[in-house]
């Protein structure tokens, strides 16, 4: 069987957690939490970075930042994870929820200027497969309105708009380093912090409301409860193995994008024949490697797909249910129709890719859907 994903270790890893051990301090905030930390910094140009259990987590921290409060409303698209309206839920938060565009899964920024109302406070964005959202647009909507912006960046490690690497344009931003993502902890995350006016507090809501960090740079004389907080930080046995993709970080992202690029090659005709469709990279936007996916014409055509593949010992996946459906959103009942957002959800297929897929199996991958349209 071709597996759907298969976490890929660099080898290093244990090595860096075995040092980690052996410095005798495994806690979070030690020595190779500050060694990510600096990477972030000064290999990738993050201003500042704290590393977290889960990206679920960062976002947690960025709905306390902005002090969201019950009946505050935050707008989002409902092509996504839980994670990202879960963070803003859980501080009583109304989730308003906006469109993907027709041939984008990403949020659709030409409609959210009419879904801001008197209670609108922030615009959670979400990269999908790592490809940026149109962040011009978002950015000046939300300075005319001086709301916060927040890229759920889970995704989109390496990847750029018109340049500009990604999480670093919100005010707030959150990376996943979960097994599925492109860099990996098993589970972690990182919050990136943009505006300045975060910095101090940012550190004490990790730190589970203390100012434990500031009392150990030694700026102050004892550590103290002084706001509300939780325990976001990995231990730094999660951040000796991440550290050790980090430093393979260029070889893993060159590997990923290169069998992106194959697999846009290998189903380009079938696309042009109008048998499926594939992604679609808007000029402003890079491609990580993150995600591939092909979109169907319909959900049976998707499941059979699915069938077929795992037929033929390939394993593909689809994913995200529209969030405006889920039970839990519409417990209270709601008309509301996302059109495109629900093409998505009936219609995208995700195909394996992985650091170790090779060149074989990839073929056959694409060998597969090729025959599977044709003799449809
Ligand atoms: C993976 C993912 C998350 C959650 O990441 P965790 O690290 O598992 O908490 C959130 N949002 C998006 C868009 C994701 O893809």
């Amino acid at each position: 069987m071709i597996p759907f994903n298969k976490p890929y270790m660099t080898g290093d890893e244990l090595y860096y957690i075995k040092d980690a051990v052996s410095r005798g301090k495994i806690s979070g905030n030690g020595y190779y939490t500050q060694k990510c930390h600096n990477y972030f910094n000064e290999q990738m140009g993050f201003r500042n970075c704290l590393l977290t259990s889960s990206c679920t987590d960062a976002l947690e921290m960025a709905a306390i930042l902005i002090d969201i409060e019950p009946g505050d409303e935050v707008i989002m698209p409902s092509y996504t994870f839980v994670s990202t309206a879960n963070a803003f839920v859980l501080r009583g938060a109304k989730i308003v929820f906006a469109d993907s565009y027709k041939d984008n899964p990403n949020i659709n920024a030409d409609t959210l200027h009419e879904l801001i109302t008197s209670k609108t406070k922030a615009i959670v964005v979400v990269h999908y497969a790592g490809i940026a959202c149109d962040m011009d647009k978002i950015m000046n909507l939300a300075s005319t309105h001086d709301l916060f912006v927040i890229e759920d960046a889970a995704q989109a490690i390496d990847s750029y708009y018109k340049g500009k690497r990604l999480g670093t344009i919100g005010h707030l931003a959150a990376f996943s380093f979960h097994e599925t993502k492109n860099i990996i902890a098993g589970e972690g995350g990182m919050l990136v912090v943009n505006d300045e006016r975060f910095d101090q507090r940012a550190e004490i809501i990790w730190e589970k409301g203390t100012n434990r960090s500031a009392f150990f740079r030694g700026e102050v004389a004892k550590y103290s409860w002084v706001d509300i907080g939780s325990s976001f930080l990995p231990s730094d046995v999660t951040a000796a193995f991440l550290y050790a993709q980090l430093e393979n970080l260029e070889k893993i992202q060159s590997r990923r994008k290169k069998i992106w690029n194959s697999y846009f090659e290998g189903l380009k005709k079938l696309g042009e024949s109008g048998f499926l469709k594939l992604p679609n990279i808007p000029d402003y936007a890079s491609v990580n490697g993150h995600l591939f996916y092909l979109v169907c014409k319909n959900i049976q055509e998707r499941t059979a797909l699915i069938s077929f593949l795992k037929q033929n010992n390939v394993h593909s996946v689809f994913h995200y249910l529209s969030l405006h459906k889920s039970p839990f959103y519409h417990k209270d009942g709601t008309s509301l129709v996302l059109g495109n957002c629900d093409h998505f959800t009936d219609n995208l297929l995700r195909l394996p890719l992985y650091y170790e897929l090779d060149r074989e199996d990839q073929n056959q991958i694409v060998f597969l859907i090729a025959k599977f349209f044709k003799e449809k």
